[in-house]
């Protein structure tokens, strides 16, 4: 039976990349007949246009049918006015916790040929290969309860909760220790432990459940640290494992050790393996409609579509070498553009894997 990808292309430059990928898609699809059936869905603002809700039911349902999802971006500032309930991220959000994709992996791998288009020196990029696992459906971005109350002296008040019970920290400290043992076997738990109980506790479990895997090697670091650490010396983390709000951070400042945010793809994966897949970045409304934002990011992350949901790592790895082998021939979009490189659009870039996977 043909496997249904769900496609959600979003808001800004969604359409313009997730464009990309579907050629991508549909070329393999072809060429190694991957017997994939794609099917679109609406979400964030361009769902709020049409139904009035960030996630409505159709998108729902399809994607709960579906053995993976392929997503843009959300957002952009005509939809900023919007309650925050009803808000376009609130449908990715939604879309997270209706299907328990509770762990998101975020490779940080700098392509060599990058080295020159991150803003650190290259001796201190060159060879990054770091696996960052963040909790995607607790913490304070779920937490309850939340909101703006108004206090007896006159005053507003904004608050959130961060929150976490056993079994959340137990299952993605799981996910940390099984992928450190795929790669170096180092694993590094992310946390604020000296001052908030609800990491103290996430450090605790994480011990805990360390006992498993003997093998690895288990440290610990407070966020502030962390990110410092990122910045001065990001080649000694193999994977790092965090909560939902630090891991949302750090992921980003790490994408710009790989050149551009434009570079990042991410897996968000359940307990059975079901995916979401979706580059790291935004809508990116200040460069939409252009079509010069980057798809790499995309592209990168239906490698890992590839891989996690359809079991195809080989294909996987010939869409991550055709992506090296684009930026070795020279071509650069305009957020990783160098000197002496071709600029290319965002059809281009895709264009050019496409070929090169021949
Ligand atoms: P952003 O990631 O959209 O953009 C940050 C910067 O990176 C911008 O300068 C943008 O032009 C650039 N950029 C991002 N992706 C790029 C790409 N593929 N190629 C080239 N340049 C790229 O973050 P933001 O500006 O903070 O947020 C914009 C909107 O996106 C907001 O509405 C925000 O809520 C939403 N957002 C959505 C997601 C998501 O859908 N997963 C994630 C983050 C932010």
């Amino acid at each position: 039976m043909s496997k249904i990808i769900a496609v959600l292309p979003g808001d800004g430059i969604g359409p313009e990349i997730i464009a990309e990928a579907v050629k991508l898609l549909n070329t393999l699809n072809q060429s190694h007949g991957l017997d994939i059936q794609l099917e679109e869905g609406l979400i964030g603002g361009a769902a709020i246009d049409v139904t009035g809700k960030p996630l409505p039911d159709a998108t729902l349902e399809l994607v709960k049918k579906s053995d993976a999802v392929l997503l843009g971006a959300v957002g952009g500032t005509k939809w900023e006015p919007l309650p925050i309930a009803i808000r376009p991220e609130k449908g990715l959000l939604g879309l997270r916790s209706e299907l328990g994709l509770f762990a998101n992996l975020r490779p940080a791998i700098l392509f060599p040929e990058l080295a020159n288009a991150s803003t650190l020196k290259p001796e201190v990029v060159v060879g990054l290969d770091i696996l960052i696992v963040r909790e995607l459906t607790g913490g304070i971005y779920f937490g309850k309860p939340r909101g703006v109350r108004k206090l007896d002296n006159g005053e507003r008040q904004g608050f959130n909760t961060l929150v976490y019970d056993t079994h959340e920290i137990e299952r993605i400290a799981r996910v940390g220790f099984e992928s450190a043992m795929k790669r170096q076997r180092r694993l590094c738990s992310v946390d604020k432990a000296n001052v908030l109980e609800a990491t103290e506790l996430w450090r605790e479990i994480v011990i805990e459940i360390s006992n498993d895997y003997p093998e690895v090697e288990l440290t610990h670091m407070y966020v502030d640290n962390a990110a410092m650490q990122l910045v001065r010396f990001p080649k000694q983390f193999d994977v790092m494992v965090t909560n939902n709000m630090f891991g949302d951070i750090l992921s980003d400042l790490a994408s710009q050790l790989t050149g551009s945010i434009g570079m990042l793809p991410s897996a968000s994966l359940d307990s059975n393996g079901k995916g979401m897949y979706e580059p790291i970045h935004g809508s990116a409304p200040d460069i939409a409609g252009r079509n010069i934002a980057n798809p790499l990011a995309t592209i990168l992350s239906v490698a890992m579509l590839l891989r996690y949901s359809l079991k195809l790592p080989e294909l996987a790895d010939k869409v991550e070498h055709a992506v090296s082998k684009v930026l070795q021939d020279g071509l650069r979009t305009a957020d990783i553009r160098q000197d002496g490189k071709t600029v290319v659009s965002t059809r281009e870039m895709g264009d050019a894997i496409v070929a090169a996977l021949n």
